[in-house]
């Protein structure tokens, strides 16, 4: 990585635009938000089998998690690695030759990079490494939704695939757990914009069971903020309409100790059925819905741990997301 890379002297990567100097330490050893400084740091590279189905397939879906978090929500349910920090530093070309094995050995679906925006300069070098070594893997950006549209731009040549989160339709919500209180807004211009680039998930169209391009929209249902919920669901469905392609998640586990005492408890089924009939009520046609009763009995399987070399236990069946609507 070039020394005098702007992205890194005085970062705008993500929309905090901390405008900060990575390459020097700040407060507590840490120059932004994110607490991350210039060097490249990965907390795992390895097969993962709980995205959605087009994304999972068979083989699994090509994971590359970032440590570290533009975010850095309260809730997080990958803690470890986006709030401590959990990961280690790893040259550029020793992350390439991570994948080029992981595409070689585990024979991945896609290359999936989970929360990659706080490192994109090193994402948007290491794209076309993998093309010009013969890789055609579609390319997932597995986003929070706080992107900017200027850095997507950027990405639009280097992705095919992205996975937003639109975690929050309140303000107030998101300033609470994630501070910052301009989520909604944000996240809304954000999704437009890859929208705008990639369309709508590819698979619906074309019934091939795994996807080459497109946008899914992933919401993360949050025990006692169903009206969150309620209110996130109809705000994508005015904007965007009822094909939109949507994945509803109920997987919700307490990993720390939260102020909020709801966010100490998982969802209940009720709070579940509020959320999902309102999806139904409001006439979206693409649902990923993972159903609560199925959760319970996997909660180790979607609450990684990155303290093991494999954070994310291969389940016996790869059917972790249950669908409906016009699914493929
Ligand atoms: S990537 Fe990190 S340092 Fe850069 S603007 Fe975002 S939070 Fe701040």
């Amino acid at each position: 990585m070039c020394r005098f890379d702007p992205g890194f002297l005085e970062c705008r990567l993500c929309p905090r635009e901390c405008r900060v100097n990575r390459f020097e330490p700040g407060k507590g050893g840490y120059a932004g938000f994110c607490r991350q400084n210039h060097e490249l740091r990965v907390a795992y590279i390895g097969p993962h089998f709980g995205e959605e189905p087009p994304l999972t397939g068979t083989r699994g879906s090509g994971t590359v998690f970032f440590s570290g978090c533009s975010l850095r929500c309260s809730f997080c349910q990958n803690y470890q690695i986006s709030r401590d920090g959990m990961g280690r530093t790893m040259e550029l070309r020793a992350v390439f030759k991570s994948i080029v094995e992981m595409i070689e050995k585990k024979k991945v679906h896609n290359i999936n990079f989970v929360t990659p925006d706080h490192f994109f300069p090193y994402v948007f070098r290491l794209v076309p490494m993998l093309r010009k070594e013969g890789c055609e893997l579609p390319i997932v950006y597995n986003l929070s939704g706080y992107q900017s549209v200027e850095m997507l731009r950027i990405a639009n040549e280097y992705s095919d695939i992205y996975l937003p989160d639109f975690k929050y339709s309140d303000p107030a919500l998101s300033a609470r757990l994630s501070k910052c209180k301009n989520y909604p807004e944000v996240a809304l211009q954000a999704i437009a914009e890859m929208i705008k680039q990639k369309g709508f998930l590819d698979t619906f169209e074309t019934g091939a069971p795994l996807a080459r391009k497109g946008v899914l929209v992933r919401h993360l249902i949050l025990p006692g903020k169903v009206q969150n919920s309620i209110n996130a669901l109809t705000t994508l469905f005015l904007e965007f309409g009822p094909l939109l392609p949507i994945s509803l998640m109920s997987q919700y586990t307490p990993v720390v100790p939260a102020k909020d005492p709801d966010l100490n408890r998982a969802l209940t089924p009720e709070e579940f059925d509020q959320v999902y009939s309102h999806a139904l009520s409001l006439g979206f046609e693409r649902l990923f819905v993972q159903f609560p009763e199925k959760n319970h009995s996997q909660d180790q399987f979607f609450v990684p741990d990155f303290t093991r070399d494999k954070p994310f236990p291969t389940p016996a069946s790869h059917d972790s997301q249950c669908s409906s609507g016009n699914n493929p």
